[in-house]
């Protein structure tokens, strides 16, 4: 049985909520309904105040919800509108300031809690996912099982490709050898983009046949416990890379080389996508690098920190982040690797393989 962090979880939240002069937090946003409570469920308002802690849910979830949140919470289950149960739990509270979370909730149940309760209903800062940010032993190690799952998918596919395939064929290779060893979901929508559809970088996948000498772009995930990883190969397919394969593709393995070995907790987030973009900047192509550097992996695929030009935010140790360079150009390609490291005490730690020597599947 791995640690039940949820007790501690919880007063980690508890301290920043009076630090902030909250009596309670509204966490309406599911993967912190998660992170806090254990519960999976797709509807759940969770009230978290200094003396409790309130998870209201619906008749859907009226035996899952109690199992999986155990005692991380008190469950109650309404028959008919959550919303109304909850107003019965704030009306059971003393008056205070109530903070909901301003990144999850929409104008309309702002608008609705506001209602339900005398107590001042404020916006709050994003106190769980700041948590969430840092990660406990067990957490780094379904995101390394999450990673190498994914990466024996890979490895099972990339046995298969052939010139005249398709990428949505291709796509259903890979997202069928990652459910068979055990990836509980896809994080996002598998990316199979071939050809000049490459530079695309967050392209669908298409029904495009992939040529001869093509670039073939696979970025794809794998869930464990439900945690998330995140990876990106680029391979060619038919024929050896030419000359502006390679060198392209060079550049942008070093950037990523340079970022696996010198990021730090401590560093902002600028600070990190400068270890990459530097690289590809100093050779003429920073145009060509469009996105940011990297993001967060957890609970979910995209989360804090960010590493990103405009991020001043400093990386917490203990984070578990992509890092992601590309380059891009339309009607040629792109090139994009993407490995998951993580940034303990002791340096960056690799959690996927980092194999990323050029593959030609002639
Ligand atoms: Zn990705
Ligand atoms: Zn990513």
């Amino acid at each position: 049985m791995p640690a039940d962090r949820r007790a501690e979880r919880q007063g980690a939240l508890r301290a920043a909520l009076a630090a902030e002069g909250l009596d309670a937090l509204l966490v309406t946003h599911l993967p912190n309904v998660r992170y806090l409570t254990g519960f999976t469920g797709s509807a759940a308002l969770l009230l978290v105040h200094a003396q409790s802690t309130v998870l209201v849910t619906d008749f859907r979830y009226a035996v899952q919800a109690p199992e999986e949140a155990g005692s991380a919470a008190d469950v109650e289950v309404d028959q008919k509108s959550v919303w109304d149960r909850l107003g019965r739990v704030l009306a059971g509270l003393p008056q205070g300031t109530v903070g909901i979370e301003a990144h999850s909730v929409t104008v309309k149940d702002a608008e609705r809690i506001a209602g339900l309760t005398r107590s001042r209903v404020v916006p709050a800062a994003d106190h769980v996912e700041r948590l969430r940010a840092v990660k406990s032993p067990e957490e780094v190690a379904a995101i390394r099982n999450a990673a190498e799952l994914a990466q024996e998918a890979l490895g099972e596919v990339l046995a298969t490709i052939r010139v005249g395939q398709s990428e949505r064929e291709i796509g259903a290779t890979l997202e069928a050898a990652l459910r068979r060893r055990g990836s509980e979901w896809h994080p996002f929508p598998t990316i199979v983009a071939s050809g000049p559809r490459s530079a695309l970088p967050h392209a669908r996948t298409s029904a495009r046949p992939v040529d001869r000498g093509d670039w073939l772009l696979l970025d794809f995930g794998a869930q464990v416990d439900g945690y998330c990883a995140d990876l990106t190969r680029t391979v060619v397919v038919g024929a050896p890379a030419d000359g502006r394969q390679r060198a392209i593709y060079d550049l942008v393995r070093c950037a990523q080389g340079r970022a696996l070995q010198h990021l730090r907790p401590g560093m902002t987030g600028r600070e990190g996508d400068a270890l990459a973009r530097e690289v590809i900047a100093g050779r003429g192509f920073g145009e060509a690098f469009g996105h940011s550097l990297g993001h967060g992996l957890g609970l979910e695929v995209h989360e804090a920190p960010r590493l990103a030009p405009t991020s001043e935010v400093p990386i917490p140790q203990g984070a578990v982040v992509t890092v992601e360079p590309g380059v891009y150009f339309a009607g040629w390609g792109g090139v994009r690797l993407e490995d998951d490291l993580f940034l303990g005490a002791d340096g960056p730690e690799l959690l996927s393989n980092g194999r990323t020597e050029l593959v030609e599947l002639v």
